[in-house]
């Protein structure tokens, strides 16, 4: 039986390990934290996911909190105005639903789960030596640690990382009693230029259904306000403030809101960054990286968790592949490029909405109030970013997809 140990256990760490496990692996899993530290701790994402990722999950059977978990039906956008006007909007149906489990129930479950099915599950904040101890037991090692330190072993890609500094101060609001959206749910996403941008949406918490607020402050912006904030009370205060201050609208929706529980908070930033994929270990030997390890990106919009699910994917049918070949540096390359080419539009588009936005994106977000094909294009787009070529990044493209949906609309009318 082969033999796979994977640091980490998230979103690829954790699929990756339910899968291998169901055909046959031998897995172990080093997590830094037991099921329970991570259930009784803080919120760690908004970890909203789209169709795609979602059926990842359906496929190995770990969907185990699909039939709890409220839906969200679409994506609005919406730049408001003065007087609680709306300067853009559009909304647009997603062709199938995308869901939010909180990590703290999805994380804690499927540990025990993994060690219920017998895999060797072990508590241990693993540093580079550790990878390396166990790469002499284990045929291949995958660090999938996310955003931990240790994530350092992989060297930067500063082709692939063209910002070394964060851009933007992220926060998370976990909350109740919060006004449902009409006429349906949405990942309600509101841009204030050169403030910030705010999204929520439904998802389930540990103690039932919630909604997720997303704070993006522009670095040095009135919405980069969360450093003298110290008690969850404060935080929720400042949540309200920055609703009420820029987008009233939203804060109409949120009069009675409390937090679902005092670790429904975060606050933080971090570099966007590309790493390398393999690190050779002090003994000569190789680990491979998975996830957020390789591939950071910031969580304007929302693909960590759902690219952190399909490069699981990818990861377990190349590893399915593989057979009783070795896990050698060609092969975790090709692994990774397959990934890799997947993923670098999912960088590239999500990198595109950190800096002041090219001219074709404001064309584009723009035309989709008066093209409801371009609007519903732009929110599948969410679900497989690839799809956002070449168009997304090419005013040439941009008008002529402009000009081509506008047309058939003019032919449907
Ligand atoms: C504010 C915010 C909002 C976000 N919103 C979204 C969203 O809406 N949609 C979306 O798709 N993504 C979102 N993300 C990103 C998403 O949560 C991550 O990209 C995703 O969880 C990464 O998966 P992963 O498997 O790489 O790592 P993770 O899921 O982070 O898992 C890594 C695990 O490794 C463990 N670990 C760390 N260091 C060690 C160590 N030394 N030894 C052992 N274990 C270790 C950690 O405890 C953790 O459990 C958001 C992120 C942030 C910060």
């Amino acid at each position: 039986m082969r033999k796979i140990a994977i640091f980490g256990g998230g979103q690829s760490g954790l699929q990756l390990a339910l899968g291998l496990q169901q055909n046959g692996y031998e897995v172990t899993v080093v997590s830094n934290r037991t099921p329970e530290q991570v259930f009784n701790g803080r919120v760690t994402s908004s970890q909203f996911m789209f169709h795609d990722s979602l059926q990842n999950e359906r496929d190995l059977g770990i969907n185990f909190w699909e039939k709890e978990c409220p839906v969200t039906e679409g994506i609005a956008f919406t730049i408001p105005g003065p007087n609680r006007t709306k300067a853009l909007f559009w909304e647009a149906k997603l062709d199938h639903y995308g869901q939010s489990v909180d990590q703290r129930v999805k994380f804690s479950g499927w540990m025990k789960e993994f060690a219920r099915r017998g895999g060797n599950l072990v508590i241990q904040d693993a540093g580079p030596q550790d990878v390396d101890a166990y790469s002499q037991s284990n045929d291949l090692v995958i660090v999938a640690a996310g955003k931990g330190e240790i994530n350092r072993m992989f060297e930067r890609d500063p082709e692939r990382s063209p910002f070394d500094k964060p851009m933007r101060a992220l926060a998370l609001t976990y909350v109740k009693n919060m006004v449902p959206r009409q006429p349906y749910t949405a990942v309600s996403f509101n841009l204030v230029p050169g403030v910030g941008e705010y999204f929520v949406f439904p998802a389930l918490t540990t103690t039932g259904a919630c909604e997720i607020m997303v704070f993006e402050g522009v670095p040095g912006g009135p919405m980069d306000c969360w450093n003298d904030v110290k008690t969850p009370a404060e935080h929720l205060a400042k949540s309200k403030w920055i609703l009420d201050t820029f987008m009233p609208l939203e804060g109409e929706r949120c009069r009675e809101v409390e937090l679902t529980d005092d670790n429904g908070i975060l606050a933080g930033r971090f570099a966007p960054t590309v790493r390398k994929p393999i690190c050779r270990l002090p003994s000569g030997r190789l680990a491979l990286g998975m996830g957020d390890v390789v591939t950071t990106n910031d969580p304007i919009t929302g693909q960590g968790a759902n690219t952190a699910s399909k490069a699981a994917a990818i990861y377990l049918r190349s590893i399915l592949q593989r057979g009783k070949q070795p896990f050698d540096a060609a092969w975790m390359q090709h692994t990774f490029d397959e990934f890799w080419n997947y993923a670098k539009w999912v960088t590239r588009w999500t990198n595109s909405l950190l800096v002041p936005p090219e001219a074709q994106i404001l064309q584009l977000m723009g035309a989709a109030s008066q093209i409801p094909r371009l609007a519903s294009t732009i929110a599948n787009g969410f679900n497989n970013p690839p799809d956002y070529s070449p168009w997304w990044f090419s005013a040439a493209e941009a008008e002529k997809f402009i000009n081509s949906l506008a047309a058939g609309a003019a032919s449907r009318a």
